[in-house]
């Protein structure tokens, strides 16, 4: 059945009303996703029927808590293709799962004069960690290079790690160009010279199917926001062996096997790293978020999101003084497309949309390296998702048209 946009967004309340006495057209998912009425409803409903702490009650409640919150990780495996849900850690989203990997399995495996290879397409969660950790470590982090249009450089991945190197942290799409990394093939790079491979998947699990066991990747996190599930729950994955010898990042309830008087063990894995109350209902809604995602298919979110942006690039590249950053070829990238209109401010621009109903983002988007590389100093990102329309795409043109016009730039 071909992929019914005006359908799906029927099933997002948020999604109708008015802005500025113009319909809401959102575009801004990359930022954050809106959530179907059957993540509010599974929130709800557990907040109603279930609510109780996790794991310590043997009332009626807390079991049915529990099994709830353990059935979404259940749902989280097999959505992300992992061996075991030992392998499943929930967190508060890509960011706390990145700094996690950077605290506990760096600050143990990376020593004075080794080298973490990261690139310049990184959100600043995917950076600043890993900069922290080789001040600390006096390690040397390096960047891989990019292509003129907005790809990772495999020449410069293939000169920058090398036998120094212990981590290769990289994402799996970029949140400002769209691009596709070819992740797999970078993971086996970093294997060859023995550094673990850490993914940011923040933009890539909400918009296509991952598969962490065909990837071989050690370390992959995203968050739930971005995927139709809500704020404050996210995930990392770790291939077992590496999570068994890796110290807890935080401590507390819920992680202890014993406590003694002047030292602990931990519990197994996957609540080792969960200390204190977790977010239940976020894992509960996350799950939810999974089930509508999966009941539309992956490949066919996918494949839409290529149909609309390969309808939408065009019609952007013809507006005179526009400039759209990221690949040329619009087949190996996701509903990402970010712009700058003539020297228009992308924050007049952002504003002026709005006015019109549009919600769009402007400014450096995380990624002020990425920027110094386009030279750009900001920029308006646009970001599509499954709920989004051909129409939309009209709008956004219609609108960036009009807001040239307003603030006199003219049509030539
Ligand atoms: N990585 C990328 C590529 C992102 O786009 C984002 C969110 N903008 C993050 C990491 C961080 O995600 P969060 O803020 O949910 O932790």
């Amino acid at each position: 059945m071909m992929f019914q946009g005006e359908e799906v967004k029927k099933d997002f309340p948020i999604l109708n009303q008015v802005v500025n006495d113009e319909p809401l057209i959102y575009l801004d998912s990359a930022a954050t996703s809106q959530k179907p009425t059957a993540v509010l409803t599974a929130i709800e409903t557990y907040y109603k029927t279930a609510n109780a702490n996790v794991h310590r009650g043997v009332h009626t409640l807390a079991e049915r808590a529990t099994s709830q919150y353990e059935a979404a990780r259940e749902t989280v495996r097999v959505f992300i293709h992992a061996k075991e849900t030992a392998e499943v850690l929930f967190t508060r989203g890509a960011t706390t799962s990145l700094n996690w990997v950077a605290k506990s399995y760096g600050e143990a495996n990376v020593n004075e004069g080794d080298e973490i290879v990261i690139s310049y397409m990184e959100h600043h969660s995917n950076i600043v960690p890993w900069q922290q950790l080789a001040r600390k470590k006096k390690a040397t982090l390096k960047y891989i290079e990019l292509t003129k249009d907005g790809q990772l450089d495999l020449t410069s991945a293939k000169e920058q790690i090398t036998n120094k190197t212990k981590i290769v942290a990289l994402t799996h799409v970029s949140n400002v160009l769209g691009s596709i990394n070819p992740i797999a093939e970078l993971t086996q790079l970093a294997h060859s010279v023995g550094a673990v491979m850490v993914v940011d998947g923040a933009q890539a699990v909400p918009h296509m199917a991952v598969d962490v066991v065909k990837l071989d990747v050690d370390f992959y996190a995203f968050s739930g926001h971005k995927m139709l599930g809500p704020t404050g729950i996210g995930v990392l994955y770790g291939k077992r062996a590496l999570l068994e010898a890796m110290e807890p990042v935080e401590y507390g309830g819920e992680m202890i096997d014993f406590v003694y008087d002047q030292e602990s063990t931990w519990t197994e894995l996957p609540w080792k790293f969960e200390a204190g109350t977790p977010n239940i209902a976020g894992a509960i809604g996350l799950a939810a978020a999974i089930d509508y995602l999966n009941q539309l298919g992956m490949e066919k979110i996918h494949a839409y999101e290529i149909e609309l942006v390969t309808y939408l690039l065009p019609k952007l590249r013809a507006i005179p003084g526009l400039v759209v950053y990221g690949p040329t070829d619009d087949s190996i990238r996701t509903g990402v497309v970010t712009f700058n209109v003539d020297d228009l401010h992308p924050h007049d621009l952002a504003t002026a949309l709005d006015m019109q109903g549009i919600a769009v983002r402007a400014g450096h988007h995380c990624t002020q390296p990425l920027m110094r590389q386009l030279g750009a100093s900001s920029t308006a990102r646009a970001s599509i998702y499954l709920y989004n329309t051909k129409d939309d795409c009209d709008s956004l043109v219609k609108a960036i048209l009009a807001a040239k016009e307003f603030f006199n730039y003219g049509l030539n």
